[in-house]
């Protein structure tokens, strides 16, 4: 299935295409949602919009940068909106908004974060931080080592030990993010054949997603639009140049390759953000050891959690991923 990213156009083309085609399309939208009227939202829901909703927290946390024009907070509109939204999604069947949050340097608590933002109507959060690029920082970005940050997620690893120890029968509530987080680890400590050289995963840039822009140029993902150097083409004159996305991905590569091929964590991590390491000249940074010992310091509070899971609390964490746990002598 394709999602297509801020859907422009009519949408009925693109399906009549589809269908002609023999292709499934479906539709995504990122929104802060303060224009969302009653009409649009049952539009959303149902044409089975999959629809990510930027709120950054609390009140306070998500009015810090999220203003009107006039300077006001977005807070109450948003939230109003969304829960909107999450009942016309519902009545239609339609898959829930997702919440996605951005932490800055003024609330660095992902585990608080995420659970205010569970509280809005939909179980869907996803809390990514501010980080600016590997060459220019704002004040507002989190920086690495953050301390505060890593105080929270051992706090929160800690108390969810401490209720299995309570009561193993009563399943944790580990949220969504501190989940998949589990199962990424999972699927690598479980996988049966070893790599034999570093293999960063990347995210899909410039392959299973590009950024079009209004006037159709091709960038490699939303937070490229702008950066010449890195255009990739234009769908009105040839779309997309694989020359180009070649030499992208070659020189990308080629920096993972020098960098994670002796860090341990080089088949879990899967590299930096690619944006992050890139400037506006089209040069690609190496990942900095700043942020790659934040990342390892994370990780290697995860591998502790899920190593005590597994050894005291198997059943609990094979809940927690959703998927069997292999039992020791069989396969
Ligand atoms: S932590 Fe840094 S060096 Fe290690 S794999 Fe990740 S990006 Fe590469
Ligand atoms: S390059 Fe960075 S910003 Fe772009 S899609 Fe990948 S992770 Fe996201």
């Amino acid at each position: 299935m394709f999602f297509v990213t801020e859907a422009c156009g009519d949408s009925q083309d693109r399906l009549e295409r589809a269908t002609e085609t023999k292709q499934q399309v479906g539709f995504t939208m990122t929104s802060n949602l303060t224009l969302l009227t009653e009409d649009m939202a049952e539009f959303l829901a149902r044409e089975k919009f999959h629809v990510m909703v930027s709120i950054d927290g609390d009140r306070e946390s998500h009015d810090r940068h999220r203003v009107t024009v006039s300077g006001e907070g977005t807070y109450d509109t948003t939230v109003a909106n969304l829960k909107l939204l999450v009942g016309k999604m519902r009545l239609h069947g339609t898959r829930l908004p997702k919440i996605r949050a951005t932490m800055t340097a003024g609330n660095v608590d992902p585990v608080a974060t995420e659970e205010h933002l569970r509280s809005l109507g939909t179980h869907l959060v996803e809390v990514g931080e501010s980080h600016g690029t590997v060459n220019e920082q704002q004040d507002y970005d989190v920086g690495s080592k953050c301390e505060e940050r890593m105080n929270s997620f051992n706090a929160r690893i800690d108390s969810i030990i401490e209720q299995l120890e309570a009561d193993p029968s009563v399943l944790p509530d580990v949220g969504n993010s501190l989940r998949k987080s589990l199962r990424k680890v999972h699927d690598e400590v479980t996988r049966k054949q070893a790599y034999s050289q570093a293999r960063p995963t990347l995210c899909g840039v410039c392959r299973n997603m590009k950024a079009v822009t209004p006037e159709g140029d091709l960038f490699p993902c939303h937070r490229y639009v702008g950066m010449e150097a890195f255009k990739m083409g234009n769908i009105h004159t040839g779309g997309i140049q694989q020359d180009r996305v070649r030499d992208y991905y070659d020189a990308l590569y080629t920096t993972y390759a020098e960098k994670c091929a002796p860090c341990w964590l080089r088949h879990l991590c899967g590299g930096q953000c690619p944006w992050y390491l890139s400037s506006e000249d089209g040069a690609i940074s190496p990942p900095d050891d700043a942020t790659c010992d934040d990342i390892r310091d994370g990780f290697e509070v995860l591998l502790g959690f899920y190593a005590t899971l597994m050894s005291r609390f198997p059943e609990a964490l094979a809940s927690i991923l959703g998927r069997p746990i292999p039992v020791e002598g069989k396969e």
